[in-house]
């Protein structure tokens, strides 16, 4: 949806205005996305007097880009607005993560990015530096302090995630609080100092105690909840057996092909997510 970010238009006033003026708008309101009833949901964005409507009401309104019919397209976050349906949107706001899960990869990403960047302007309003507060510039991409002049810009946490893999058989996992009978791929966060690789030894080495090989990237995603950047590698397992990390995981079980083909008693991750597409990828 979303084709060109357009970015070199976020300091040019004149062009904001104007794009503002036919713009088609994702709203957020609390955090949800709005969407059709279909199974699975599409993406609505307002158009019109609707979308102007939601634009004025509304706050934190962010130029994403322009969509493939060239239209401008913002966000904009109406969480002040207790009905939203008062402003004549038609739809339903849902969990971008429920909403989204069997969503195609062209209609979660629009969503995920306009979730993404109103979160981060809804919740970023002093400095860290000194604890001025900020006025937004960059139709929403920066803050700059009124105090001290630094700037601030969206922040994204690079995580990895990884698919270990032992001959026929692939180790999934299950964090506390998962759904009941998900298992996923191994994730953790990227820490200060540390590259991608040295993640997912660690990682690994943390959760479930093997060692691994032959690490080979596989893609990426960005996961706005709440501004995540999901690095995705497939691995291959040293010797050993699995000691799970107990306090993170509450069960790690080797899958064979067959049984990821056609899960019984258990499912992974739905479409949209990272984990599916490392799952897919390892079956072939
Ligand atoms: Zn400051």
């Amino acid at each position: 949806m979303i084709v060109d970010r357009k970015a070199e238009l976020r300091k040019d006033q004149a062009a904001l205005t104007e794009a503002r003026a036919r713009a088609r708008v994702l709203p957020i309101w609390r955090n949800r996305s709005l969407v059709t009833g279909d199974r699975p949901p599409k993406p609505i964005a307002l158009e019109g007097a609707a979308a102007r409507a939601a634009l004025d009401a509304g706050e934190h309104p962010v130029f994403l880009g322009v969509d493939g019919s060239g239209a401008p397209v913002f966000a904009v976050d109406l969480s002040a607005i207790d009905d939203p349906s008062s402003l004549g949107i038609e739809g339903r706001f849902q969990d971008l993560r429920m909403a989204g899960a069997f969503m195609a990869t062209p209609d979660f990403e629009p969503l995920a990015y306009a979730r993404g960047i109103t979160r981060w302007n809804r919740k970023t309003n002093h400095c860290a530096e000194c604890g001025g507060a900020l006025t937004t510039e960059d139709a929403g991409f920066a803050k700059i302090c009124s105090q001290c002049e630094t700037r601030t810009f969206p922040r994204t946490d690079p995580a990895v995630m990884v698919l270990v893999v032992r001959e026929d058989r692939a180790l999934l996992a299950r964090q506390h609080g998962f759904p009941k009978g998900m298992y996923s791929a191994l994730a953790g966060f990227v820490e200060p100092g540390e590259s991608l690789e040295q993640c997912v030894h660690r990682e690994v080495g943390e959760e479930v105690g093997l060692s691994v090989r032959r690490l080979r990237y596989h893609d990426s995603q960005g996961w706005p909840f709440p501004r995540s950047l999901m690095i995705g590698y497939l691995a291959e397992a040293g010797p050993g057996d699995v000691v799970l990390e107990e306090e993170e995981l509450e069960e790690a079980r080797w899958f064979s092909k067959d049984e990821l083909r056609s899960p019984k008693g258990f499912f992974y991750p739905p479409p949209m997510s990272l984990a599916h597409h490392l799952v897919k990828s390892w079956l072939g």
